[in-house]
């Protein structure tokens, strides 16, 4: 019976095999040429996603950590630093930080929205914050409204983590757009995924991007194979994947719209119980995850699993109250914790049906939730 196939949290397969005859025109078309790095298409994936942003350059790099913390090097971010982060992100943006050799600084979030406070920004700032890492959570652009001026009366820089918000908006202005630089992930689940790993830095500043392209092909200067001007490492674009990323490239505001009619739709139908997070007026989520808040997860969990249909919860543990962060650990962060034990992730991709929607809330609205 149809009713009973299972719902997946996240059909990447399913995505892939939409644009199966593009993807194979990618592969044969590098192939044939043989540049498996540093390819024309990787040059052209980049003018492409710089434009996407609104912005003037795009670096790729191997993943979204890696972008995050060549920004911060190359900004002379490091030992002695602090960098707020928002403690219900996902731990790259707080490893980029140490990798760095900084401090993340955890803060705590708005309770309706899930997005790092402003006013907990502004509290947090101290003589050694160099840096905010403004992530768009969910697929939501934070308040860069509030924070970009905040970030300049205090002199620290404003980088976005953009992981979750390919194409998302605030007011007029794209995710990748508002801070001095971006970091991108194309993790295969994210809203533009590659086939593997993936990750860009988009920014306004030509000598930044110059710095991050350097730093992140082995200290390489351009046209000069075996002259090493700084000490790099590797973090590069393949060319296959961003053969890839440009063919996908092209139908992200179709796969994005999709999402939100998806989210509309889980909006309507949604039970009592089950309440999707807030939106900012000025924010246009493209919303990476389908987030509620439930009166009863547990309840809400069961009745997903006894029909197969696939969940997930961004994140259980706020970062700092990981293990790995237990150097960091100021807290206590109370809208952080007290989110994470109600948060629930229904599935959202642009695959989903309407059908599979309002299955899903069907359920929901029997789980009996309080
Ligand atoms: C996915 C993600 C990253 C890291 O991206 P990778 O490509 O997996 O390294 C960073 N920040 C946030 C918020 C993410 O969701």
């Amino acid at each position: 019976m149809l009713t009973s196939m299972p719902i997946p949290f996240l059909d990447v397969r399913g995505l892939a095999d939409s644009l199966r005859a593009e993807l194979d025109g990618c592969w044969q078309a590098v192939l044939t040429h043989g540049r498996f790095i540093g390819g024309p298409e990787t040059e052209a994936f980049e003018l492409r996603f710089a434009e996407f942003c609104d912005s003037a350059h795009c670096v790729g790099v191997a993943n979204g950590t890696d972008a995050l913390e060549l920004v911060l090097v190359a900004l002379g971010i490091g030992p002695g630093d602090e960098v707020i982060v928002p403690a219900n992100t996902f731990v790259a943006t707080a490893e980029a930080v140490c990798a760095a050799g900084a401090r993340p600084r955890f803060v705590d979030v708005r309770p309706d929205t899930l997005e790092i406070d402003p006013d907990a920004v502004a509290a947090a700032v101290g003589p050694r914050t160099a840096a905010l890492m403004a992530v768009h959570m969910f697929g939501q652009m934070t308040d860069v409204d509030r924070l970009a001026p905040l970030a300049q009366r205090h002199g620290i820089a404003l980088i976005e983590d953009a992981a979750q918000a390919h194409g998302a908006r605030f007011g007029s202005r794209r995710a990748g757009s508002v801070g001095i630089a971006a970091g991108f992930s194309f993790y295969p689940g994210k809203n533009l995924g590659a086939l593997g790993d993936g990750g860009a830095v988009v920014t306004h500043d030509a000598a930044l991007a110059d710095r991050i392209r350097v730093a992140a092909n082995h200290g390489r200067v351009a046209g000069g194979h075996h002259v090493h001007k700084v000490r790099g490492r590797n973090s590069r674009l393949d060319t296959l994947q961003a053969a890839v990323l440009t063919a996908k490239l092209a139908h992200l505001d179709r796969d994005n719209e999709r999402r939100r009619v998806l989210m509309d739709r889980y909006r309507q139908r949604l039970p009592d119980g089950c309440t999707p997070l807030a939106q900012h007026p000025r924010a246009e989520s493209v919303h990476h995850l389908a987030m509620v808040q439930v009166t009863d997860r547990a309840a809400a969990v069961a009745a997903l699993d006894a029909e197969r249909i696939g969940w997930g919860v961004h994140y259980p543990v706020p970062c700092h109250q990981q293990p790995a962060f237990a150097d960091f650990a100021d807290g206590p962060l109370p809208v952080a914790e007290r989110a994470a034990d109600t948060i629930l992730s229904l599935p959202m991709s642009p695959t989903l049906s309407i059908d599979q929607v309002d299955r899903v809330c069907d359920v929901l609205a029997r789980a009996g939730l309080p």
